[in-house]
C-alpha cells in the first residue's frame, strides 16, 4: 500500500494547482470518488523514487466564496482520518486568515505529519511576509509557489522523507 498524502486548506490558495504540478506527466488517474469524498480527486505520483497518493480535497467549493467554515472542517477531518501525512496550503497574497487558523487548531491535534506550505511566493518581497505565518503554531513552513515550482522541491524531499 502506499502512503496517502492529503492537501489541506482553505479555497483559492492553489491547492489544485500545486496537485495538478505533482501528478502532471505521471499515471493519469485524477477521478472524483462518489459520496461523501465526491469532492476530492485523488491522483498517484512519485518523488526520489517514493510512490505516495495525493487528495486533492476541496474540489466541490472550487471558486465559490460561500464555502462554510464546517464544509473545510469536514474535508480536513476526512483528510486527517485517511491521510498518513497532511500538507496544509495557505496564501502568502491573503496572508493569515479566521479560517487558516480554524484550519490550523484541527491540525495541532494530529499525531500526523503536518507540512504547512506557503503558497504564491513568487517574489522576495512575498518571501519575508511569509514569517507571518509562524503565527499559526504549526513551526517551519515552505514558500513556494505551485505555479512556477519553486520551493516545490524542497517540500517534497521533506514530504516523502516522513512518509
Ligand atoms: P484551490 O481552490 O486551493 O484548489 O486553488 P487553485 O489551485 O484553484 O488556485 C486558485 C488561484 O490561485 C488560481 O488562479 C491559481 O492560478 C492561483 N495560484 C496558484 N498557485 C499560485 C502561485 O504560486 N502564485 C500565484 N500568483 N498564483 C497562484
Ligand atoms: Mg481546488
Amino acid at each position: 500500500m502506499s502512503s496517502i498524502v492529503a492537501i489541506v486548506g482553505r479555497p483559492n490558495v492553489g491547492k489544485s494547482t500545486f496537485f495538478n504540478r505533482l501528478i502532471q506527466r505521471r499515471e493519469a488517474i485524477v477521478d472524483s470518488v462518489s459520496g461523501v469524498t465526491r469532492d476530492r480527486h485523488y491522483g498517484k505520483t512519485d518523488w526520489n523514487g517514493r510512490n505516495f497518493s495525493v487528495i486533492d480535497t476541496g474540489g466541490y467549493v472550487l471558486g465559490s466564496d460561500d464555502v462554510f467554515e464546517a464544509e473545510i472542517d469536514k474535508q480536513v477531518e476526512l483528510a486527517i482520518g485517511e491521510a498518513d501525512a497532511i500538507i496544509f496550503m495557505v496564501d502568502v497574497e491573503t496572508g493569515v486568515t479566521a479560517m487558516d487558523e480554524d484550519v490550523a487548531q484541527l491540525l495541532r491535534k494530529v499525531n500526523k505529519p503536518v507540512f504547512l506550505a506557503v503558497n504564491k511566493v513568487d517574489n522576495s518581497k512575498r518571501l519575508e511576509n511569509a514569517v507571518e505565518f509562524y503565527s499559526l503554531g504549526l513551526g517551519e513552513y515552505f514558500p513556494i509557489a505551485s505555479t512556477s515550482g519553486s520551493g516545490t522541491g524542497e517540500l517534497l524531499d521533506a514530504l516523502v522523507e516522513a512518509l
